[in-house]
């Protein structure tokens, strides 16, 4: 996909609003305000447009009031659980206050522990050095809901169950595998981030238990526009991460029962995660603190906790009719174009805001460059860490993900389907390199304040390009 318009023939103005169909006319607003909602980014060739943040599954914009919160935090800054000082003593109080605080918004029980990690990945990590046993999960995971399971150690490791055409299908193969031979854990995604597709969570807990097995839910994805709860769910573990709520201050959580935590080695060996030390020994501290060596991520943590209160205070309800109503205007635009969002399981009754699609006759990685350069939207494209997911999808050259969220408005859904609609008329009018992943030039300037950071231009950085699955890119997208 190389030259198809010389660069001095540049799109006159950004997609104009396109009709999406008579039932889904209504405007709809942002639900809640971000920082830099309304920044303009700039296109090729000169021009600028209002950025569309179309990729919040992947990490989401801060919420005005979480960073906020964080500002008026900071000049409070100060280390946590060791200092005498004022500043140590509030900034502790503040720390094991967000604990609390994220415990009780996902519904942990009183013995339930809250260990603050980097993100689900880390969270999910640590799980993994904690199970007792053989860990199941789908093929349809996130790798890291995958990766972390699998183990050299005899009598630990992961069952890989292809998943079924359905949701019934699917269970009925994993209760198989759960009855065939016994596991300690069954690991499922709360809602997938290739289709936004959301289990049926109930069943799944009823049938690990029902097998002796814990369950643990990766609700990177689920949690920020459904929430969760531990408690009502009877699940035994959930792992989430900051960044997808609204906090992209560097924590994340992992959430469930103490036993099992405080029997495994520290997920982080140092200061802090220690009662007592000699040179030849080593007493180990009972979770969370054993798990959280080192000076850990207090601002994060505090970001986490205010994202989760403020979502909770905006409501559940809410936040999903929200988003149901551009989740809807979104795939009726789509399929009014001719386009099929990708399904794991047609009969999931509950979909969260995550659309990912192919453009006949267009390369994902040009898609998304495309949408970039010449209108100043964000998705994602590739494979979404889920290689497995997407080879059995039958999309192994990747696909385009639009993921929705608080932030995100029906004039944001409207540009994309624009933009689509410009780009199977007339094609691109810029051009790219030969695999799609970039515009040729690419002339967008960098903010000024950026010049003090040493960064001469976009996609320099160690950011391979990676548009399918050529080993040789080593990009894991
Ligand atoms: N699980 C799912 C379902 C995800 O979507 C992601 C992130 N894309 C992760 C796990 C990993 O999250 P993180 O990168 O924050 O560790």
């Amino acid at each position: 996909m190389t030259v198809l318009a010389p660069p001095s023939t540049p799109t006159p103005s950004v997609a104009s609003p396109t009709p999406t169909g008579p039932a889904v006319a209504a405007e709809v607003p942002a639900l809640l305000p971000t920082v830099g909602a309304s920044e303009s980014v700039p296109l090729v060739g000169g021009r600028r447009a209002r950025f569309v943040h179309l990729d919040t599954a992947a990490s989401a914009p801060a919420l005005t009031r979480v960073a906020n919160h964080v500002s008026d935090v900071l000049p409070f800054y100060a280390s946590v659980h060791r200092g005498a000082g004022y500043l140590s003593q509030l900034c502790t109080g503040l720390y094991e206050q967000a604990r609390v605080t994220v415990g009780r918004a996902v519904g942990a029980r009183a013995d339930d522990v809250v260990v603050f990690t980097r993100n689900t990945t880390d969270a999910l990590n640590l799980l993994s050095a904690a199970v007792p046993g053989e860990v199941v999960v789908l093929d349809v995971e996130h790798h890291a809901n995958l990766l972390p399971w699998r183990s050299p150690s005899p009598g630990h490791g992961v069952r890989v169950v292809p998943s079924g055409s359905t949701l019934g299908e699917t269970e009925a193969a994993l209760a198989a595998e759960l009855a065939r031979r016994p596991a300690a854990l069954l690991a499922v995604t709360g809602a997938s981030n290739v289709t936004g597709e959301v289990p049926d969570l109930p069943r799944l807990v009823r049938l690990a238990h029902a097998h002796g097995a814990r369950i643990a839910v990766d609700a990177a994805q689920l949690l920020p526009h459904r929430g969760f709860d531990l408690a009502g769910l009877g699940a035994d573990y959930v792992a989430f991460s900051g960044h997808k709520l609204y906090a992209p201050f560097g924590a994340g959580a992992l959430v469930g029962r103490r036993d099992w935590l405080d029997e495994a080695e520290p997920h982080l060996a140092g200061g802090g995660a220690v009662r007592q030390v000699t040179t030849t020994g080593t007493e180990w501290a009972s979770s969370p603190e054993r798990h959280e060596g080192g000076t850990p991520a207090v601002l994060g943590a505090l970001a986490l906790a205010e994202a989760l209160r403020t979502l909770e205070a905006t409501g559940p309800g809410r936040i999903r009719a929200h988003e149901a109503s551009l989740h809807r205007r979104l795939v009726d635009g789509l399929r009014l174009r001719g386009i099929e969002p990708l399904r794991i399981w047609p009969d999931a009754a509950d979909v969260v805001g995550v659309v990912s699609f192919t453009v006949p006759g267009f390369r994902s990685a040009l898609v998304a460059s495309y949408l970039s350069a010449e209108h100043g939207i964000g998705v994602r494209d590739g494979r979404f860490c889920a290689h497995p997911l997407l080879a059995r999808l039958g999309v192994d050259d990747g696909a385009v993900r639009a993921s929705l969220g608080v932030a995100n408005s029906s004039a944001d859904v409207d540009r994309l389907l624009g933009a689509l609609d410009l780009l199977v008329a007339e094609g691109p009018r810029w051009t790219y390199t030969a695999d799609g992943c970039r515009p040729l030039p690419d002339d967008r300037e960098l903010p000024a304040w950026a010049a003090v950071t040493g960064l001469q231009a976009l996609g320099t950085a160690s950011t391979p390009c990676a548009p399918s699955n050529t080993p040789a890119a080593g990009a894991d997208r």
